[in-house]
């Protein structure tokens, strides 16, 4: 194989009470990009339309990714990167993550599937260190396994695929603001309560055992985070409102999606999630600030081959 044409998803992270533990992928929402072997054993990223991103290969993220498993894979050849972004870094939907994710996925389609998903993970959390800092995992996990997944532990790596229940659909409002990560970092507290630690956990429990058994009355009352929302929720103008609507419209929960300022809600049924679309546009209408709507199943492959 000489050339590959990918789909990475966009993520949504943290999933309510499972932050910095839990993501899930779309189905619908993604960036595609292009692959091709070069002679040079250089990676060159040749377009990128969408978005203002760098274009140095150690810049960006998929160039990161793509140099590192190369050198990994003592590879004898370069590439060369095309990426199309379909939607705005900076959105708290995993933009920097399907990109690495991408990258991750397809240069191992090229290198004939010499590293396992776990393996690919690793590799794409080293693309994350570069757009944000840090080795996060939530979303390039959920990026490369698809459907929800859960990051149990990180040293060593361990994440875990949850089932996903094929009626479950989810609604994301992307309001065109900017939260500053270390600004959404700032709000959050050091130490939090054992009271409201052993909600959360409960809470994660429920979630994971709902879609397990694809009980969805269990899953929104499991859609619950005591930790982060209460403090960054003042970030994201009209958050009350947008959850309240939401819930009202039929959803199982609503939260924030990443650090925002992206909300996802989840809803059983496509009928049921446009509808929250529609409420969650009746709050943001008249509110002065741009906003993007997405409705989608949750993907359960992942970056794929298209
Ligand atoms: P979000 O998760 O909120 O969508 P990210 O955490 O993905 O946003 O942050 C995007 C950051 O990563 C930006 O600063 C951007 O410049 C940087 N970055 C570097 N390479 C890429 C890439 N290929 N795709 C997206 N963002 C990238």
């Amino acid at each position: 194989m000489n050339e590959i044409t990918i789909f990475s998803p966009a993520t949504v992270a943290n999933v309510s009470c499972g932050f910095d533990a839990m993501g899930f992928a779309l189905e619908s929402l993604g960036d595609e990009m292009i692959f091709k072997k070069t002679e040079s054993k250089e990676v060159v990223i040749s377009k990128i339309e969408g978005a203002n991103l760098p274009f140095e290969a150690c810049n960006n993220v998929a160039g990161v990714v793509a140099q590192n498993m190369l050198k990994d894979a003592n590879a004898d050849f370069g590439l060369d990167i095309q990426i199309f972004k379909n939607f705005k870094p900076g959105s708290g939907l995993g933009s920097s993550a399907a990109s690495a994710s991408g990258t991750a996925y397809a240069v191992n389609e090229l290198l004939s599937k010499k590293y396992s998903n776990l393996e690919l993970t690793k590799f794409a959390m080293q693309g994350e260190v570069t757009a944000c800092g840090s080795a996060i995992a939530d979303n390039v996990a959920a990026a490369i396994y698809g459907g929800f997944v859960l990051i149990r532990n990180y040293e060593p790596l361990d994440i875990v695929s949850i089932p996903t229940p094929s009626e479950l659909v989810a609604t994301v409002i992307h309001p065109q603001i900017e939260i500053k990560t270390e600004d959404a970092r700032k709000v959050m507290p050091s130490e939090i309560p054992l009271k409201t630690a052993i909600g959360q956990w409960a809470n994660v429990g429920g979630l994971i055992s709902g879609l397990h058994a694809s009980d969805f009355d269990l899953i929104g009352r499991s859609l619950v985070d005591n930790v982060a929302e209460p403090v960054r929720k003042g970030l994201i103008p009209h958050f009350d409102a947008v959850k309240e609507a939401s819930i009202k419209a039929g959803a199982l929960g609503t939260g924030i999606s990443g650090s925002g300022p992206s909300i996802f809600a989840l809803s059983e049924g496509i009928e049921t999630a446009n509808k929250v679309k529609e409420a969650m546009h009746a709050v943001y209408k008249d509110s002065g600030i741009d906003f993007t709507l997405y409705v989608s199943r949750i993907s359960t492959t992942g970056a794929r081959a298209i």
